[in-house]
């Protein structure tokens, strides 16, 4: 078992979030420093450390994670003019939550794909 994290918590209803879907596979809350005006995170509601984790028997969470996305994209009126999905992976990747989640930012150009130092 992967050691627990807030996202484990967020998942298990032990601490609050503003979540905006949940089913038998994933939970999606909205992020508390919102980077752009739509900022959700989408995450599996099984413990997978990072994208580097995932495995084969994976596949199944992994497509809902990204429907999900799209349909929550939708439902936020941010899917005409577009929006980015994005996960981090480890520490050159920027991750500081051990439990795999994606962000769907949207709501405004959300600006260069990455930074050219950092
Ligand atoms: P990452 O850097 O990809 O691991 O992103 C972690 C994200 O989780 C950051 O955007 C944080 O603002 C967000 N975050 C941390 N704690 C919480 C929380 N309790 N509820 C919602 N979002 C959180």
């Amino acid at each position: 078992m992967p050691p627990d994290t807030i996202f484990g918590k967020i998942v298990r209803g032990e601490i609050p979030a503003d979540i905006v879907y949940q089913d038998d596979l994933v939970t999606a809350f909205r992020d508390i420093h919102p980077l752009t005006p739509i900022h959700i995170l989408v995450v599996p509601n099984r413990a997978i450390p990072t994208l580097a984790d995932v495995a084969t028997d994976d596949e199944p969470v992994l497509g809902r994670m990204l429907r999900v996305a799209a349909d929550l994209a939708a439902a936020e009126g941010i899917s005409e003019k577009g929006y980015r999905v994005m996960i981090n992976c480890r520490e050159h990747g920027g991750q500081e939550i051990h439990h795999l989640h994606l962000h769907l930012l949207g709501g405004r150009r959300v600006g260069p794909m990455v930074a050219r130092k950092g």
